[in-house]
């Protein structure tokens, strides 16, 4: 699919509702609010998903309810540190920067933390399943879902006790599961490395058939549906009289009744300045995508002790993961991608590893694992809706919902308070 070509954004009337973004958080924030029958114009600086929407590993993660700061994932940290090529990694000249986020990470991790987050996740999940199938079937997008699960696999008898307390956790939510061993491991994927001793099986959790195709044909929907898509970079959100003003940086202006900042990882721009400091940080992650052929994978392959998986996708297969907390400036490494297609030619000995397109993204992280939906402090006709994560895809409808929920002034479908902006305290 080619891009979708951006209007020029019209100065001349005020607008209804203007969504700062043009990744997927907007996209279905824009979906949810044309259904609730706003107007829309949603302002975006590159194209429609050029940014983290671009390459992710197209899952619909439901089941994924645990914070990454949960204590099994902690332990490993040391070890995935020793690693500069592993599945976490922080590059020197970042080190410092990152040190107060990394604080607030740890302490996610203590236990009152972690019952409070997973509670919160599971609630947002639900419903983000629920919204994502309301917007396939209104979008009909339905027949871009891949319906066959996910796969975890594990190296060790070690490795696969050491999740079960997480499987028992995501159990007490509802999440379905199946640990898997011998013929049944083989079923479910065949020609795995015999180093792989157990698996567990996700049946709920899809796939799309590429991320990048799913967003813009969602930004084809919303067109058509009445959204104003244009080109523009805002510099400044700031509430005036009745509404809020929206400033781009070649000097135009625009007025609407609501603002949403979808902004991504590159949020904490606009957020600043209207006195919410948010810990949003990015944490980098690179993958490479094989050309058709490359392996039979049959449903989306987790290595969770390497930080990474293999998805198959339409045009091909998508092998990677990681995270570089390098902030937004560094330039990318893509040592990285190779070294996970390494380790992918290991656990798959057939996979073909020629011929990939390697490609970093910026997922928008906060050290509670949660994303960030609410109002600002300096207007609740300004409302945020950023910070996903690993899981901007997986919760894309049911951050739309809650955006459509606080910007049309309903009773948010779900208790809104553990995404609170506000959450971390005062601006200094
Ligand atoms: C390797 C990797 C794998 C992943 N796999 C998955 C997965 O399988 N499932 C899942 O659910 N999630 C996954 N994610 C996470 C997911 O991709 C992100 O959470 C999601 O894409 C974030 O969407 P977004 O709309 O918030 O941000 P983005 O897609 O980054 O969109 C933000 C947009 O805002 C625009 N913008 C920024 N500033 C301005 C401005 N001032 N004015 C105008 N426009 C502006 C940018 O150009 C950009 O297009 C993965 C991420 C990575 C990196």
């Amino acid at each position: 699919m080619d891009v979708i070509p951006l209007n020029e954004p019209t100065t001349d009337a005020a607008l209804d509702v203007v969504i700062v973004g043009g990744g997927i958080i907007a996209l279905a924030s824009a979906q949810k609010l044309l259904a609730a029958g706003r107007r829309v114009t949603l302002i975006e600086r590159k194209g429609i998903a050029q940014g983290t929407s671009f390459g992710n590993a197209a899952a619909f993660a439901f089941s994924d309810i645990l914070p990454l700061a949960a204590s099994g994932k902690i332990r490993q940290v040391p070890k995935w540190l020793m690693d500069p090529l592993g599945p976490l990694s922080i590059p020197p000249a970042y080190a410092l920067k990152i040190a107060p986020w990394l604080l607030r990470f740890w302490r996610e991790g203590w236990p009152d933390r972690i019952q409070h987050s997973i509670a919160a996740q599971a609630a947002l999940m639900r419903l983000a399943e629920s919204e994502m199938a309301l917007l396939l079937a209104e979008s009909n997008l339905g027949g871009m879902v891949r319906h066959d699960g996910s796969l975890e696999l594990y190296e060790s008898e070690a490795e696969f006790a050491a999740s079960l307390p997480g499987w028992q956790a995501r159990s007490a939510h509802g999440v379905t599961f199946e640990h898997v061993r011998g013929d049944r491991l083989e079923e479910l994927q065949q020609g795995l490395s015999p180093g792989f001793v157990a698996g567990t099986f996700v049946p709920g959790w899809q796939t799309v058939s590429n991320p990048y195709d799913f967003a813009l044909a969602l930004g084809r929907a919303v067109q058509a549906g009445g959204a104003n898509l244009v080109r523009g970079e805002v510099v400044s959100v700031v509430p005036s009289g009745a509404g809020v003003d929206i400033h781009l940086a070649d000097g135009r202006n625009l007025t609407s009744v609501a603002a949403v900042i979808a902004t991504g990882a590159w949020s904490r721009r606009l957020t600043d300045p209207l006195g919410d400091r948010i810990p949003l940080e990015t944490e980098r992650g690179y993958n490479t995508t094989l050309p058709p052929g490359a392996f039979d994978v049959r449903r989306q392959l987790i290595f969770g002790g390497h930080g990474f998986v293999i998805t198959p996708l339409i045009n091909g297969l998508r092998v990677g993961g990681a995270v570089e907390l390098g902030g937004l400036d560094l330039p990318p490494n893509f040592k990285r991608s190779e070294a996970m297609l390494a380790k992918a030619r290991s656990f798959l000995p057939g996979l073909k590893p020629e011929g990939g397109q390697q490609w970093m993204g910026f997922r928008p992280s906060l050290p509670d694992s949660l994303p960030v939906i609410g109002p600002s402090r300096a207007s609740s006709r300004i409302v945020y809706a950023f910070g996903n994560g690993h899981l901007g895809l997986t919760q894309s409808a049911g951050t739309g919902r809650l955006v459509r929920d606080l910007v049309c002034g309903e009773t948010p479908s779900i208790d809104v308070s553990p995404f609170s902006p506000a959450r971390f305290g005062k601006a200094a």
